[in-house]
This record gives C-alpha cells, sequence and structure tokens, in this order.
C-alpha cells in the first residue's frame, strides 16, 4: 500500500521493462498512468490485476520537444489531478556503424531517449515547484526516476547515438538532482544490464553475442523486466528519501566484472 492515493507515470509503458514497473506499482495500490503511443489495453489488464488503477495516456515522446512534452505533462495533471512519481522509461534504439549512422538516427534516439525525458521532467518539476507542493502540510516528495543503461558508462557496440544519450541521461539525473533537492524532488537513475525483451532481441537472435553476453554476466542469465521494477519502487518510495543523484545499476552484477 505504499502508494495508495498517489499517482506514478510510466513512460514506454506498453510492454517490456515499462509495462512490468506499471505492475509494481499497481501492487503497491498506486493510480499507474501509462504512457505509449500504441495500445496500452494488455497493461491496463495486468494494472488492475495486480491491484492498481490504470489512466492510459496516448502520447508519441519522439519529437522530444519542450512543448509537446509539457503538453503531455499538463493532459495527465488534467486526468489524474497530480504526479508523485515519474518514470522516463519509453526509449529507443538503433544498431550501425558509426561511419555509416545517419542523421535521422541520431536525432530519433536523441530525442526519444534524452530530450523528451528532460522536458518531462522540466514540465513535472515547474508544476511541483510553482504550485507550491514542496511546502504543502502533506509533506510529500516528487520522485524522479530516469532508466539509463550499462551505456551511461560504457560505449556499446555500434550504438553510438544510444550510448551518447544514455551518458546524457545519467548527467542530467545528477544536475537535475542538485538543483531540486531543496524542493523535496528526488531524481536517480537505473542502469539495468542486458534485460530480455524486444530491445534487445536482436542481441538474442545473434548466437556469438549472446553467448558473449551470458559469459559475462556473473548472475548468468538475461534480466527480467521485473527484476528493474523493484528498484523504481525502492526509488520512488519513503524508503530512498536521501538518496538524490544516483545511478543504481541493476545488471546481474555485469559492471562490478
Ligand atoms: P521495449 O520493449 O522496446 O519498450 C520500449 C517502450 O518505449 C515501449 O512501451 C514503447 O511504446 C515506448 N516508446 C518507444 N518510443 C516511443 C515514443 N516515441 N513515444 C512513446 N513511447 C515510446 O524496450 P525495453 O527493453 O523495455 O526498454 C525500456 C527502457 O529501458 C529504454 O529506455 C531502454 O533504453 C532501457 N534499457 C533497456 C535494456 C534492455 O536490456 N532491455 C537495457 C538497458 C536499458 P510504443 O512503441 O507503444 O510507443
Amino acid at each position: 500500500m505504499k502508494f495508495k492515493n498517489k499517482v506514478a507515470v510510466v513512460t514506454g509503458a506498453s510492454r517490456g521493462i515499462g509495462q512490468a514497473i506499471c505492475v509494481a506499482f499497481a501492487r503497491e495500490s498506486a493510480t499507474v498512468v501509462g504512457v505509449a503511443r500504441s495500445d496500452l489495453a494488455e497493461t491496463e489488464t495486468a494494472v488492475k490485476n495486480a491491484g492498481g488503477n490504470f489512466i492510459a495516456h496516448n502520447a508519441d515522446l519522439g519529437t522530444g520537444t519542450q512543448k509537446e512534452s509539457a503538453e503531455v505533462i499538463a493532459q495527465i495533471l488534467a486526468k489524474a489531478g497530480r504526479i508523485d512519481v515519474l518514470i522516463t522509461n519509453a526509449g529507443i534504439i538503433r544498431r550501425a556503424p558509426a561511419k555509416d549512422f545517419s542523421e535521422a538516427d541520431w536525432n530519433a534516439v536523441i530525442a526519444t531517449n534524452l530530450n523528451s525525458p528532460f522536458f518531462l521532467m522540466q514540465a513535472a518539476g515547474k508544476w511541483w515547484i510553482e504550485t507550491g507542493r514542496a511546502k504543502s502540510p502533506e509533506n510529500s516528495r516528487l520522485k524522479i526516476v530516469n532508466i539509463a543503461s550499462l551505456l551511461s558508462f560504457q560505449g556499446g557496440i555500434t550504438v553510438p547515438a544510444y550510448t551518447a544519450s544514455k551518458h546524457g541521461i545519467a548527467g542530467v539525473t545528477k544536475a537535475l538532482a542538485n538543483e531540486w533537492a531543496k524542493e523535496r524532488i528526488n531524481v536517480n537513475a537505473i542502469a539495468p544490464g542486458y534485460i530480455a525483451t524486444e530491445n534487445t532481441q536482436a542481441l538474442r537472435a545473434d548466437a556469438a553475442r549472446n553467448r558473449a553476453i551470458l559469459e559475462r554476466i556473473p548472475e548468468g542469465r538475461w534480466g527480467a523486466a521485473e527484476d528493474i521494477a523493484g528498484g523504481c519502487v525502492f526509488l520512488a518510495s519513503g524508503d530512498s528519501d536521501y538518496l538524490n543523484g544516483a545511478v543504481l545499476n541493476i545488471d546481474g552484477g555485469w559492471l562490478g566484472r
């Protein structure tokens, strides 16, 4: 019941890690606002079965503009009345050698993975600060969790835009934590390891890459989307109020190797 009467907004909620995050918040009785371009019916059913309320919000976060991001936050506030938790999880990856990497792919990845999370955080933070919630008697906090990556720390293989976006989001996490801690806003990130979702389908289909990846993971298996969801609940709960500007690796031990 950690999130009873609280609203958790999760972008990229239609499948994969985002869907598992929605279910984890539902188990703690949250009202979950799921954002994605495609149909959210499957997530809605899973959330309701887990005991949460669900509000679907279809939006394309792929332009990453300030104006559209502010509209998304305004529309969510109109539907849900408040935001207590913002998880910026929607993300894309494009693979090509650096010498052939197209401008269109570069811009699409940066817009979705870096510009959109920043402007969503900006709009949510602005609402929180300007409505005086930091000083409200409720004494609550705004909890923001950005989904980063191992490629917030490493270079990756033929995914230069993705690596740039994930290094960027780790930096922005720290920048906003510095600025907003005094406003009772926590801004942290999770760096998932190799998680079995659509995003990593190409890697698992490549026998040599799949073997090399598994050999390096101390836990000896691909992560599940649910492995990331528990960390989100922790970073959004009162158990982590003194944690700010951190990037939490949930990677089966990969980075410690
Ligand atoms: P996924 O299965 O491909 O799901 C991506 C989600 O993002 C979908 O719900 C998708 O919804 C949404 N999305 C993508 N583009 C969007 C757009 N323009 N507007 C709105 N929603 C959009 O990916 P995943 O593996 O769950 O990844 C989730 C996050 O974790 C990403 O940020 C990814 O970089 C990060 N991550 C994943 C791994 C991994 O191993 N899987 C590792 C490290 C980090 P629609 O298509 O319905 O819009």
